[in-house]
């Protein structure tokens, strides 16, 4: 029997925009409708992504604190944790934050239909749970459907040949595996699988690992995990993998790479491709590219006037908070709000160990734009809170223009790099200039005065290093 519901607005995917965008409908008063395809809400970012993935890397961090406080004879407990009781632990936090989020869609009077959404016009969707269908009439919709890992052509069909979602159920702790790909998932999946026993070979098809990120900020993070990693090899390309009975045999095409290897697993994070096209999109005359991405104007709005889209459907960089902040922005434009002015600046964080950040301009894309910039760089090795953490290898690096003194761009590599680059996003935003990041008062001794003090560099005004006066 199909059932038939009306709603203000409908938002087609559950995830961290999808949510968001639902929930900021409903409190602004709209009868909102939520589809998402699979029982639980959060999408891939607590399903399958960020939540698991970053619980996953606080056990590799605690492995890696033990291991590191030995270097200097404290001797801690073992460090060989059981998988199973890891991915148990996993488990229950993603079990915990999607109770929350339907209890909160509960308590907003969201309605949530489980099932899989396409469109039929420009206001109807039908979703369809296992042959039981639901249509939804709406004056609004939002677009948040994700996105899906890329897959490469040509390899077997081998249930040892694993994408992130895969990886992240730790079924496995291969002896030997190859990642695909030197970016950030494929990083973050290796820091984890090292920590709990396997040996790491890296293939990246450019010449740096994130190689969106400034290379000197990447270089301490390669120094480290060419230490603990069996090779990295880059402007590497596979070219085959043959499955064998008891292992996988990989031929490459790189330099410096051997011209074949064999390993247990494989994990492939080539980057997401976006779920535009498969929503019957054409039904509603919306219009996707052949990437499959939804083009949407700065209020969020497709070519389709009450038909919205948030998140990695749209556009890059395929961040969660980046849909987040897309998602409210749709809900409170449908909602009646005049508000067009969209952020500056969308801060990237690689979560490995050392974690990578940065955000806005890098010094590659400065030098590329010729833009008159200056920078304060400032190296954690005189910083007193990174020496007690058992690690120096950290760096700060923040760019103004040099005119203005604004800053205009800045990235970090060191512990906790994710959490700090939150002051120069802020910073960004509220135009800040170097005296206003030098002079603001930071906590004693914390890893945030690598900030301020980048911004000394800078002024020329540090005095925790010595710079010989020219
Ligand atoms: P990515 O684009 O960050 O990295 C993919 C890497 O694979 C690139 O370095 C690319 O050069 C390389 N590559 C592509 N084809 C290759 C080939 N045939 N052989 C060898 N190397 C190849 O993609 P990802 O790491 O898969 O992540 C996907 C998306 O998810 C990104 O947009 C990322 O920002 C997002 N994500 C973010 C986080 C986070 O915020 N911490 C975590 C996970 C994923």
């Amino acid at each position: 029997m199909t059932k038939d519901i009306h709603a203000e607005v409908v938002v087609l995917g559950a995830g961290p925009g999808g949510y968001t965008a639902a929930f900021r409908a409903s409190d602004l008063g709209l009868k909102t409708i939520l589809i998402e395809k699979y029982p639980s809400l959060g999408g891939v970012c607590l399903n399958a992504g960020c939540i698991p993935s970053k619980a996953l890397l606080h056990v590799s961090k605690v492995i890696a604190e033990i291991e590191e406080l030995k270097e200097h004879n404290i001797v801690l407990g073992g460090t060989n944790p059981d998988s199973k009781s890891v991915r148990s632990w996993v488990n229950s936090i993603i079990t915990k934050l999607s109770f929350g989020l339907k209890t909160m869609a509960k308590k907003r009077q969201i309605e949530i239909i489980e099932g899989y959404g396409s469109f039929v016009s420009t206001n109807l969707i039908e979703v369809n749970n296992n042959g039981k269908i639901s249509r939804v009439t709406f004056d609004s919709a939002i677009i948040a459907t994700g996105s899906h890992p890329s897959k490469l052509p040509n390899l077997p069909d081998d249930s040892r040949i694993m994408n992130s979602t895969d990886a992240l159920f730790l079924k496995e702790i291969p002896k030997r595996m190859l990642v695909i790909g030197g970016g950030i998932i494929g990083l973050e999946m290796a820091t984890i699988y090292a920590s709990l026993g396997s040996k790491i070979t890296i293939v990246e098809i450019m010449d740096s690992l994130i190689s969106e990120c400034d290379k000197d900020i990447v270089r301490p993070l390669i120094k480290r995990i060419k230490k603990i990693y069996e090779n990295i090899h880059l402007k590497t390309k596979v070219v085959s993998v043959e499955s064998k009975n008891n292992k996988l045999v990989v031929t490459f095409e790189g330099k410096n790479a051997p011209e074949k290897d064999q390993f247990d697993s494989i994990l492939v994070a080539v980057g997401r491709s976006p779920n535009g096209n498969k929503i019957n999109a054409a039904n509603a005359g919306i219009n996707v590219d052949m990437n499959g991405f939804i083009k949407v104007n700065d209020q969020q709005q497709t070519n389709i006037s009450n038909i919205y889209a948030i998140g990695d459907v749209t556009s890059l960089p395929m961040l969660a908070h980046k849909a987040t902040y897309e998602g409210k922005l749709a809900a409170e434009i449908i909602a009646g709000s005049k508000k067009n002015i969209k952020s500056r600046v969308i801060p990237s964080v690689a979560y490995t160990d050392p974690e990578i950040a940065w955000v806005g301009l890098t010094e590659t894309e400065a030098k590329l734009k010729n833009i008159d910039y200056g920078k304060g760089v400032f190296p954690w090795a005189a910083n007193g809170r990174s020496l007690a953490l058992a690690r120096d290898e950290g760096i700060t690096k923040i760019l103004f223009d040099k005119q203005s003194k604004k800053i205009i761009g800045a990235a970090i590599v060191g512990t906790n790099a994710g959490d700090l680059i939150a002051e120069c996003v802020l910073a960004i935003e509220m135009n800040s200039n170097a005296k206003d990041i030098a002079q603001t008062i930071h906590p004693h001794p914390t890893l945030s005065e690598t900030n301020a003090m980048a911004a000394e560099v800078f002024e020329g005004t540090i005095t925790d290093l010595y710079i010989p006066k020219r």
